[in-house]
């Protein structure tokens, strides 16, 4: 399949027979697409989209999926204090009672979260639990534990 496949294949799932200037249109944001981005947005159009849509949603559509590409990470360079998810949990006691929370990093991870979400490290200077890093690889398994012990 070609690009003008692809083009044509969306118009098919939807049952619209495109006008030739119409079909011109597509095909010129087709050709400013990689091909492996095309596909996938007119894989997701097809399954989720109720009818054909525009030029303009599609290009958000686009921006939307080049964005969600953008949140992977590199495992080298993964934040030590949320390992790249962003938020970071926390333990309070109130009552002899233990509740987890979570929390903003001041990682970029961390900064897609709302605002309303605390920043960690407005509650914590460091780490709520001192974190021996020759027993325990990441904060993350350091922290399951502490839980473990408090919430069982
Ligand atoms: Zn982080």
């Amino acid at each position: 399949m070609n690009r003008d496949d692809q083009i044509v294949r969306m118009f098919g799932a939807f049952g619209v027979k495109p006008s030739k200037s119409r079909l011109e249109i597509y095909l010129e944001w087709a050709d400013k697409i990689s091909y492996e981005s095309l596909t996938n947005i007119i894989d997701d159009v097809i399954n989720e989209e109720d009818r054909l849509p525009t030029i303009s949603s599609l290009n958000k559509i686009n921006r939307g999926s080049a964005a969600s590409n953008q949140q992977y990470i590199d495992p080298e360079n993964r934040c030590m204090y949320c390992e790249g998810i962003g938020i970071i949990p926390y333990i309070k006691e109130n009552d002899g009672v233990y509740i987890e929370y979570q929390a903003r990093c001041k990682c970029s991870s961390g900064m897609r979260y709302s605002k309303g979400i605390p920043n960690y490290f407005d509650i914590y200077p460091d780490f709520q639990f001192e974190w021996d890093r020759g027993k325990f690889s990441t904060y993350i398994q350091l922290f399951l534990r502490e839980r473990y012990e408090r919430l069982r």
